[in-house]
């Protein structure tokens, strides 16, 4: 069956090639040559992201051991073909698989079903390190992995793997300030239109904050138009650098950074208000250095009793908040968050997928 295949770290290998069993298919594999306790799944469309970029174009990213190709592709939507006997999952039910496996050496929190903090470093991640990914014809995973989804979630269940990051990061930083302090937070900043900021803002939205964005998206794009839909304000990011953003917004409670410009992310540190939380979501893996006055970036997190922390990647239990979070959302915007998904491209014409184009938020490679 087809399947979008590179060799990490050779640039310009990603190819449409042929694998002979489902994707993931050696994960599962029992004596009898059938999936031992997976779940066969067919694919219905993958995100592509800055990480399949980077594992394209890079050289980043790790094949499965003892081979030198890898399957691509994380940000999953797929659809039950069979079922283990005694899963709960239904033939023809839409489907999300989750991304990290824990660390052979199971550590504290492998070993308690959160390898997304895991500590060792070994996990591994189905279309990124060491296990082959979705972008296949079909896939097999063991149920633990895969969460249902609604039908009504057909054309915006792509976007469940950034929005189960975007989740997990608003979870950990509402619990996180409410053990610190009674918090109502009232005014919220994300950076970055893409996907993640985005999702980001909707969720705040959500969650009843004002929201401003502040991105690098013309009036008239794609990105502008969701955050109007969903009532958030968008700046344009020449005109009010994130530095200085808190003297026209006011006390900004919560900033969620999602650019992938570390420089911003330094910013948005310093734009966090009093009593704020700072989630830090940016994976920016260049070495840009920015001089920054410590002493009163620490002066104003003391006095201002400022948390920043950073959140990756996302547990079970975050895609199935997600889940709930995108049907809120598509109930109370009806068609806003379809217009993340800015192109879908059959997997034949894969290249054009990791062509950025300028209005592009979310491209999908689609299946079948
Ligand atoms: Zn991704
Ligand atoms: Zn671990």
């Amino acid at each position: 069956m087809k399947a979008i295949v590179t060799t990490p770290g050779v640039k310009g290998s990603v190819h449409l090639g042929e694998i002979e069993n489902p994707s993931g298919w050696q994960d599962v594999q029992a004596a009898d040559g059938h999936p031992a306790e997976g779940a066969l799944v067919e694919v219905v469309e993958v995100g592509v992201c800055g990480t399949d970029q980077e594992i394209a174009n890079e050289g980043y990213g790790a094949a499965p051991r003892g081979r030198d190709q890898l399957v691509m592709g994380h940000e999953n939507l797929g659809r039950v073909v069979s079922a283990p006997e005694g899963s709960a999952l239904k033939a023809g039910e839409l489907v999300v698989a989750t991304v990290r496996r824990p660390c052979p050496e199971r550590c504290l929190p492998c070993a308690a079903g959160q390898s997304d903090n895991c500590l060792t470093g070994h996990y591994t991640e189905r279309g990124i390190k060491g296990r082959d990914g979705y972008m296949a014809a079909r896939y097999v995973e063991h149920p633990d992995y895969l969460v249902p989804l609604p039908a009504t979630l057909a054309r915006i269940g792509v976007l469940m793997e950034p929005s189960s990051i975007v989740e997990k990061g608003l979870i950990q930083a509402f619990s996180i300030q409410r053990s610190r302090m009674p918090w109502e937070p009232r005014q919220a900043l994300v950076c970055g239109a893409g996907a993640i900021g985005l999702l980001a803002a909707v969720f705040l939205r959500l969650r009843d904050l004002e929201v401003a964005i502040v991105a690098k998206a013309g009036a008239q794009s794609a990105s502008a138009r969701v955050a109007q839909a969903i009532g958030a304000q968008l700046l344009d990011a020449d005109q009010h650098p994130v530095a200085e953003i808190a003297t026209e917004l006011g006390n900004l409670d919560l900033v969620f950074e999602a650019t992938g410009v570390s420089a911003v992310a330094m910013a948005a540190i310093s734009a966090t208000g009093h009593d704020g939380v700072c989630c830090l979501s940016s994976v920016t893996a260049g070495a840009r250095t920015v001089s920054v006055d410590t002493d009163a970036l620490n002066l104003d997190m003391v006095l201002g009793n400022k948390l920043v922390f950073g959140t990756v990647n996302a547990n079970r239990r975050h895609f199935e908040a997600a889940a709930r979070m995108l049907g809120a959302a598509s109930r109370r915007w009806p068609g806003a968050l379809d217009q993340i998904v800015t192109r879908r491209v059959p997997a034949e014409s894969f290249q054009d997928a990791f062509q950025r184009q300028p209005d592009d938020i979310k491209t999908t490679i689609t299946f079948g």
